[in-house]
């Protein structure tokens, strides 16, 4: 089977267009030579008001609808393999068929659109893959499209849209398996090339260093035919992490290392400590989170919400708050030790076991246990009063 993409105007598209109210669907449109819905298509289902206004919506603020197939039945004869919705809410659009509410509150249909809006619409673009080949093949072909589904991810769609010598380039560089840096790449990357996702990301790191979406840094270098800027700055990513992080664990793959290379690559580390600390980190049997471990690192380790640190269990709880409970009733003071010091109403208060939470007395990053002997109870201001320390 063989496929060619190709881009129509929508006045292109819905020349001609007829709609059948009888039996609800769209005809024909692109002057006589396009079969909306063929035989095998479901009906048309968007015509509910929400649906059927969104595909409007998103041509009225400039949103790609996505790809559309059509099937190649001969030279100048097609039928649509896929789109057939959105193809029908825009034909019924510009005949009139049904309105939208515009920012005042106002029914619009499209004869009462402003001219500027109905030109905005009619030049609006559609990508539109041709398909050619056996019937069998593209019944085949359209299940997997759309039940089986492989749909196009995010990347493969922004390809197609911004297709051109800069998505050629950058597909050259990222998206062959053979390439020799690949192998380098995958302790960071998460994702397959062939799928795009190494191309994603360098493109997501380039452009979050603007402030931009991949979006927009495509379609800004769209008729570029370089792509030194997105390679340069994707290898100091690369070649930064590696020289800071001499070990390389399966946790690293797949980290925000654009977002932290922005924020910490002008600050010295000394490689050798670095990896001593992230030896010692990963034998810490009270850390959850091993992915935290590198911008806990980065960051000075400070922030040890990065990590997760274990937590008390229940019964660990229980049977802390039951002593403390029991002594205190005994001394006639309150059950959270740091009430008791106070000189507030509360310093005789017993809280209910719901109403406390259980603390370190030493810190994690002090070297403490998460055990009975290193838990306290705390009621929760004063627990949160020490959390913020
Ligand atoms: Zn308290």
């Amino acid at each position: 089977m063989k496929a060619s993409l190709k881009k129509y105007t929508i006045k292109e598209i819905v020349n001609g267009f007829i709609y059948n109210e009888f039996e609800g669907k769209g005809l024909f449109g692109l002057s006589g030579k396009l079969t909306i819905q063929p035989e095998y298509q479901r009906n048309y289902i968007y015509a509910d008001g929400k649906r059927d206004v969104a595909v409007i919506d998103s041509l009225l603020k400039g949103y790609p609808l996505g790809l559309i197939y059509f099937n190649n039945v001969t030279d100048d004869k097609f039928e649509v393999l896929d789109g057939q919705q959105r193809i029908t809410s825009i034909g019924r659009f510009v005949t009139n068929k049904f309105t939208l509410l515009d920012e005042n509150g106002y029914r619009n249909n499209f004869s009462s659109l402003s001219l500027d809006k109905q030109k905005k619409i009619m030049d609006s673009e559609l990508l539109v893959y041709h398909c050619e080949g056996e019937e069998s093949e593209i019944k085949e072909w359209f299940k997997t499209i759309n039940i089986a589904g492989i749909p196009l991810n995010d990347q493969e769609l922004l390809n197609a849209i911004y297709s051109g010598e800069f998505v050629t380039l950058a597909k050259a560089e990222y998206s062959k398996s053979n390439n020799a840096d690949i192998q380098k790449w995958s302790h960071y990357v998460k994702g397959t090339p062939l799928r795009q996702e190494y191309l994603s990301t360098a493109l997501t790191w380039v452009a979050n260093s603007k402030g931009w979406n991949k979006d927009k840094y495509m379609a800004e270098h769209r008729h570029n035919n370089s792509i030194s800027e997105l390679k340069t700055y994707f290898n100091s990513v690369i070649d930064w992490v590696s020289g800071v992080f001499n070990d390389v664990e399966k946790e690293m793959c797949g980290l925000e290392w654009g977002r932290l290379y922005e924020t910490y690559h002008t600050q010295s580390y000394d490689t050798e400590k670095v990896s001593e600390t992230v030896r010692k980190l990963y034998g810490d049997p009270y850390i959850k989170k091993r992915n935290g471990i590198f911008e806990y690192i980065l960051g000075g380790e400070t922030d040890t919400k990065l990590l997760e640190i274990r937590i008390f269990d229940e019964a660990t709880k229980q049977s802390v708050y039951k002593k403390q409970t029991d002594e205190a009733k005994a001394n006639g003071i309150s059950n959270c030790p740091y009430c008791a010091m106070g000189d507030t109403a509360n310093n005789t208060k017993i809280w209910g076991l719901k109403e406390m939470d259980a603390d370190h007395v030493t810190a994690w990053s002090k070297g403490g246990t998460t055990d009975t002997r290193n838990c306290q109870m705390l009621c929760r201001v004063h627990n949160q009063a020490k959390g913020n320390k």
